[in-house]
């Protein structure tokens, strides 16, 4: 038998990689890009025809190159990043594969122009399917301008994924945006068509290349930061803990200046704005880790999108401690800051309207007085503050009033409550203006982190029914519940199944007495089964905790006592994230004396 094994020729290899490195128009702008900012280069000119598929011409004035080299570059596996495998233990520069222009110009006709700093003359060099064409001495600044002409005009089946136009434009202006946060001291323009589409100067912080690059409704609504532990340094910007987007378009890792994807980094994110957001709202986050090039892998994927850190756990929780802590250095959230649609911003009349909308749609079907409803009572009979949460634990129903937790009207505390309008929202004096707050929200946070902690200290405390409350489930719902019975004991709950589907709720939460029980099973049980047993434990108790202190929380319309009022806003300033509830949604928002001025017309 004759062999059927064959060595490819290198113009094969070459088009294989470049299978792998240039996908579309925008990795060619990734990968010269990035030589450019290797060679030291201050600024980038990137100048695109038809979306890329006619021209990609990228010109720098970075060190150039002598007219060797200018020809080994398109060599593959030609480099003057690294010299060996050692080297690849600790790479600082953005490139050291050497694939990059070996692959392009295998699927592109590229001029490539050159000249040395003190050259005597600069280099022109034109290349087709990989082959030097032609190789002539040409006038040039110092610096290197590479044009890629007919991208895949050689692979046809290449050329029919790429989609249209505006949509491979974007992906290059991703690409240049995505450079251009990662490098802010060069100057970057980019014009499609001969037309300026950006023009970068170098900046000075994140926020001002955020602006230049997103715009103003972004740029003023993060917060830059900075900080360093364990030989790990995270800074960036981030949205302020209520700003929040549809999508995930806003966010990027920087490790060592290289944007990467990487999910150990985005899960610390999320875990670090946790319920501050709701349900497919993404935060906005411009996010640079430094640290020493030999504790991560950059040769992990033929683009070098990702990265692999030797100790993830470890950049993963110092990150999300990092992000953590300035979230809650944040302040109450202003007026005009309560803006998470992620379009445009609002004024405040539309962003209260909205948000008032919002809340009569929760209130509808929710269960309003009843015996389960403790909350439900009428004015009259409210002698107690049930808001405080050891009450419903220690004390029989009608304790005299003077066994309250004191809360004086003119103490240190910042707010203090004027009023409540449409029994829903209380009016508060503030030391700088005025606060509305959703008594709903407001109770629900105070609930969800006064059971966090109870959970947290291992100390849940529990009321013991008189009489227990029989829940019957179907077999699918009982099997999924026997089986989070022992999270639901840790969480205060002694449910006992009596078979065939039949359940005892024998003890609950204290701060829970008086709600719906079998309600609130059903709905742990919905969240239990949307989250699965495989989630996050700690993601899944929180759920299950949100949706507990969903139950007992102040109804949008129920009376307020002057006392309750004061010391819902009490409890409300006591907990770690004051400023939304566990759903997501803010529970104050606060107009400043000036805001209001200006209202008026005053100033
Ligand atoms: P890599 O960047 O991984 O080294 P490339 O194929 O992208 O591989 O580039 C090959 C070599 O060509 C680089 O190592 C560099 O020496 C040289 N080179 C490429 N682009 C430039 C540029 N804009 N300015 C100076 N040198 C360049
Ligand atoms: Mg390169």
């Amino acid at each position: 038998m004759s062999s059927i094994i064959k060595i490819l020729s290198d113009q094969v290899i070459n088009k294989i990689a470049a299978g792998e490195v240039v996908e579309r128009p925008s990795s060619v702008v990734k990968e010269l890009v990035e030589n450019s900012i290797d060679a030291g280069a201050t600024e980038i000119c990137i100048d695109i025809e038809q979306a890329g598929r006619r021209l990609i011409r990228i010109t720098d004035n970075g060190c150039g190159m002598s007219k060797e080299d200018a020809q080994n570059a398109f060599l593959r596996h030609a480099t003057s990043k690294i010299t060996s495998d050692t080297d690849l233990e600790a790479i600082d520069t953005m490139g050291f594969r050497g694939e990059a222009l070996s692959s392009i110009a295998s699927v592109s006709q590229v001029r490539l122009t050159t000249a040395e700093q003190d050259a005597p003359s600069g280099v022109m060099i034109e290349i087709e399917s990989g082959r030097i064409l032609s190789i002539l001495d040409a006038a040039a600044p110092q610096g290197t301008s590479l044009e890629i002409s007919h991208l895949f005009y050689n692979t046809p089946a290449r050329l029919k994924f790429l989609k249209s136009p505006a949509t491979e434009f974007a992906h290059i202006l991703t690409a240049v945006s995505r450079q251009a946060m990662a490098h802010r001291s060069v100057r970057f323009r980019l014009t499609h068509n001969k037309k300026t589409v950006l023009d970068l100067p170098p900046s000075l912080n994140i926020k001002e290349r955020i602006f230049q690059l997103y715009g103003n409704e972004i740029a003023e609504n993060v917060v830059e930061f900075e900080n360093t532990r364990d030989v790990i340094r995270v800074h960036g910007a981030i949205g302020k803990p209520l700003y929040n987007r549809a999508d995930r378009t806003h966010q990027d890792f920087i490790v060592n200046r290289r944007t990467v994807k990487n999910a150990s980094l985005t899960h610390a994110l999320y875990g670090a704005y946790g319920d501050l957001l709701m349900r497919d709202r993404h935060p906005v986050a411009f996010v640079f880790i430094d640290i020493a090039p030999e504790l991560v892998d950059v040769n992990v994927h033929p683009a070098k999108a990702e990265v692999r850190f030797r100790n993830p756990s470890q950049i993963h929780d110092v990150v999300r401690d990092v992000i953590r802590e300035v979230l809650r250095s944040q302040g109450t959230p202003r007026a005009g800051e309560v803006v998470t649609t992620g379009a445009d911003s609002q004024g405040v009349r539309e962003a209260l309207s909205s948000y008032m909308q919002d809340l009569s749609h929760r209130s509808d079907g929710a269960p309003e007085g009843g015996p389960a409803s403790y909350f439900g009572r009428r004015k009259r009979d409210i002698g107690m503050s049930p808001l405080h949460a050891d009450y419903t634990a220690s004390t029989p129903q009608g304790q005299p009033a003077e066994l309250l937790p004191p809360v004086s009207a003119n103490s240190d505390q910042d707010i203090f409550p004027f009023a409540q309008i449409h029994d829903s929202f209380i009016v508060a004096q503030s030391r700088e203006g005025m606060v509305i707050v959703d008594q709903h929200a407001a109770h629900e946070r105070v609930l969800f982190e006064k059971l966090q902690d109870q959970l947290q200290s291992g100390h849940i405390i529990v009321q013991n029914m008189l009489i227990p409350v029989l829940v019957e489930l179907g077999p699918a719902q009982g099997a999924l519940l026997i089986e989070y019975l022992p999270e639901l004991d840790q969480l205060g709950f002694l449910v006992e199944d009596f078979g065939t589907g039949t359940f005892m709720i024998k003890a609950v939460p204290a701060l829970l007495v008086g709600a719906d029980y079998k309600k609130l099973l059903l709905d742990i049980l919905d969240e239990v089964t949307v989250h699965g047993r495989s989630g996050k434990m700690e993601q899944l108790r929180d759920e299950v905790l949100s949706v507990l202190a969903c139950h007992p929380a102040i109804k949008v319309h129920r009376h307020l006592e002057q006392r309750e009022m004061e010391t819902l806003l009490h409890d409300l300033a006591q907990c770690r994230m004051p400023h939304t509830c566990p759903h997501g949604r803010p529970t104050l928002i606060r107009f400043s004396m000036d805001e209001i001025k200006k209202m008026f017309k005053r100033l």
